[in-house]
């Protein structure tokens, strides 16, 4: 899994990375980690942007 531009700190790309029980989201750029909040919301804005799109 992939976000483009997603990071909160210099809105760079954030990927998933470690092993599968430790997953956790990382920027590309900055190398900053997410907490479970953000990356809980970050999962939930990307299934929200599928049923919304082109609504806002
Ligand atoms: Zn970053």
């Amino acid at each position: 899994m992939l976000w483009l531009h997603a990071c909160h700190r210099c809105g760079g790309d954030l990927t998933e990375d470690g092993i599968s029980y430790e997953a956790y989201v990382i920027c590309l750029q900055c190398g900053a980690i997410l907490t479970m909040d953000q990356e809980l919301a970050l999962r939930a804005a990307g299934r929200r942007r599928q049923v919304t799109s082109g609504a806002a």
